[in-house]
């Protein structure tokens, strides 16, 4: 895990009325890059990552004691940097034995956990930071073969409302937390990102399976979703400086075999942006019920992937072999 704090708190004795200073939960992802300072947690399982991690934690500090941001932090910024060790795996460096939870599904739940109680114990909890795009918070399924569990929720709205009661309770402190990006698209994102932390892309993972496929300084599958989207919404803007181990998007698709999982996964955002390209609101609230949600706003959400799916059309129609994709 790494965690910045700011402001510091001087001493107890002289202690201030504590300030609506904000602390950021965030994991290693593009979103990560953009959480205002305070707590950051991620998990290091590998030195790749560790060092990816460590880079992030650099970036986020230049850029935000460089430029404090006046509405949600007062006094210079101190970036404070720890690194603690978490693990769902029995062994490793600390050779403890423990529970092993391998699914990952709950690692936010450790991320909000583990950034309220550092953030209590800076006494800087007043806000913490989810930071997730809203196309992978909300997480609507892609197709009908991706409802329910299939899609993680690991950063839903609904999420982090429950949360936000659990840890004030269990804490006995009221804590706001919010996901500041929630109706911004991963292409919108990535534009701050871009605008604010240019050297940060390269070292930020949103690949499911990194710590599979981390080999020879690649971490990027290249064909999992979160691979996929990460590339429409970098080439959005500009030429993706990552390096994935497949290039799919200069594959041509429609030969490769039916159950080639890069098919499946293209296949299925493509048709998913069409959907949102074509279909009334009303069409897309009957197909996606999961859109009908008191945590968040549906028709923001509908406007939100209609503008993904206009990022998305954008990159791909320049690739020619995958046009047919788009009719
Ligand atoms: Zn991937």
């Amino acid at each position: 895990m790494t965690f910045f704090c700011s402001p510091k708190i001087k001493s107890p004795k002289k202690r201030a009325p504590r300030r609506a200073a904000p602390t950021s939960q965030a994991r290693r992802g593009i979103p990560a890059l953009l959480a205002r300072p305070g707590g950051r947690v991620t998990r290091a399982p590998s030195s790749l990552l560790h060092t990816h991690q460590a880079l992030i934690a650099c970036a986020s500090a230049n850029t935000f004691a460089a430029r404090p941001s006046s509405t949600e932090t007062s006094g210079p910024v101190c970036a404070a940097h720890s690194q603690i060790f978490v693990s769902s795996r029995d062994g490793g460096p600390t050779n403890l034995e423990h529970d092993v939870e391998p699914s990952q599904r709950t690692r936010s739940i450790v991320f909000m956990i583990l950034g309220a109680i550092v953030a209590r114990r800076q006494g800087l909890h007043r806000i913490i930071y989810m930071a997730e795009n809203g196309q992978m918070a909300i997480h609507l399924p892609l197709s009908g073969g991706r409802i329910g569990a299939f899609s993680t929720h690991t950063a839903h709205p609904t999420v982090l409302t429950r949360f936000k009661a659990f840890l004030s309770a269990i804490l006995g402190i009221q804590i706001e937390l919010v996901n500041p990006y929630v109706y911004e698209t991963k292409g919108e994102v990535v534009s701050r990102v871009v605008k604010d932390l240019p050297d940060g892309l390269p070292v930020a993972t949103s690949c499911w399976r990194s710590a599979r496929v981390v080999k020879g300084g690649i971490n990027h599958c290249g064909e999992c979703i979160p691979c996929l989207i990460r590339r429409i919404a970098i080439e959005s803007h500009r030429i993706d400086p990552t390096r994935y181990r497949r290039d799919l998007l200069k594959e041509d698709i429609k030969r490769l075999d039916e159950g080639d999982e890069g098919r499946r996964n293209f296949v299925d955002i493509a048709e998913f942006v069409m959907r949102f390209t074509k279909q009334s609101n009303k069409e897309l609230l009957d197909e996606f019920p999961d859109l009908i949600c008191e945590d968040f706003d549906a028709n923001r959400a509908i406007e939100m992937y209609r503008r993904f799916g206009k990022e998305a059309r954008k990159v791909l129609s320049g690739y020619p072999q995958l046009r047919a994709f788009l009719a």
